[in-house]
């Protein structure tokens, strides 16, 4: 279980086992990017290579007794501490950071570091970011933090400051891909509705169910039909229901992607370039009255309200009014579109 292990993040990698090499080891990192995207599970192996007993230095060998014992969170000198998952609003305390800072001050029983892993660490309570705090400014040179946050930004700016920041994005989709059809021996088109539906998280993509998802798809390509969308009713009922149902963001990512396949089969790029290639019928279909410029535009609109998200964005407004712009490049202006209710 070495680097290799982990899809993609080269540059991550080639940070880490720099140091490996040199023994430049920083006294605390802080992974962030994504959730779901293979930050963890890096500095997992990361924490195994820096006390593996048969690697090369620079590697974990992923099955040396110090490997294993870190994979089973059982080797004496790694701790993990996390969020208690059964909360409702799952938190790292105080206490679990104050368990840190005693097992800190001693020296390694068996290895050459103490690592110490903490995940999601911006769950941190105000008091327990304080008391990290304390160990960060002055770390014993027998220890190593690793922390992972998928929201760096809700860490204390001390916190961050003092840790070496590794930033994680999404591995290309085909990475992704290559390694759904691997890992959970599925074919290349569901591995490629995985990637896509998951947006190249691979975390995700691997319990994701596939048959769900499938369903999933057929419900958005039904509203995303020209004979739904010609119904305004219909548009408004549909973003409701998604919004009421907490699945805007997700519609928002499958809207981006759906129109970015009619807008390259409506200027006639090959299929292999198109992320649903397997409906294809259907998109061919709604392009053959699609106006390329207009899907261009709407391609357009979708990114800037993706990056409004998290940000007040209005997701019930912003589904129903990408829905009326598909509306409008798909359906011929004029006569053909409905501005009452009935299909
Ligand atoms: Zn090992």
């Amino acid at each position: 279980m070495p680097f290799s292990d982990v899809i993609g993040h080269e540059r991550p990698k080639a940070i880490l086992q720099t140091a490996l090499r040199h023994d430049r080891i920083a006294h605390a990192y802080l992974f962030h990017g994504d959730e779901g995207i293979g930050k963890q599970l890096l500095a997992l192996r990361f924490a195994q290579a820096i006390n593996c007993e048969s690697g090369d230095g620079c590697d974990a060998c992923g099955t040396c007794r110090s490997c294993m014992q870190i994979e089973a969170r059982t080797h004496p000198d790694f701790l993990a501490v996390e969020p208690d998952p059964e909360l409702a609003n799952p938190q790292i305390k105080i206490e679990q950071i104050r368990d840190l800072e005693h097992q800190i001050a001693y020296q390694p029983l068996v290895s050459r570091k103490k690592v110490f892993l903490i995940n999601d660490a911006d769950r941190m309570t105000i008091g327990a970011a304080n008391a990290l705090l304390k160990t960060l400014e002055e770390p014993p040179d027998h220890s190593i933090l690793l922390l992972v946050s998928g929201r760096p930004s809700a860490l204390p700016a001390t916190v961050r400051s003092r840790c070496q920041a590794l930033r994680f994005a999404p591995p290309a989709r085909t990475q992704v891909e290559a390694a759904l059809i691997l890992k959970r021996e599925i074919p290349p088109a569901d591995a490629r509705l995985l990637a896509a539906a998951s947006q190249s998280r691979l975390g995700a993509a691997l319990t994701m169910d596939l048959a769900a998802t499938h369903a999933a798809l057929d419900e958005l390509c039904a509203v995303a039909s020209p004979q739904t969308l010609r119904s305004v009713a219909a548009i408004l009922t549909a973003a409701e229901a998604f919004h009421k149902s907490d699945r805007g963001p997700e519609v928002l990512d499958w809207l981006a992607q759906w129109t970015r396949d009619l807008l390259l089969v409506c200027v006639g790029a090959g299929q292999d370039h198109l992320i649903h290639e397997d409906r294809l019928p259907l998109l061919k279909a709604a392009a053959r009255s699609a106006q390329a410029d207009r899907l261009a535009g709407l391609l357009d609109e979708i990114d800037q309200l993706q990056r409004s998200a998290g940000r007040n964005l209005n997701l019930q407004m912003a589904l129903e009014t990408v829905l009326l712009h598909l509306r409008e490049a798909l359906l011929e202006t004029g006569s053909r579109l409905e501005v009452g209710g009935s299909k």
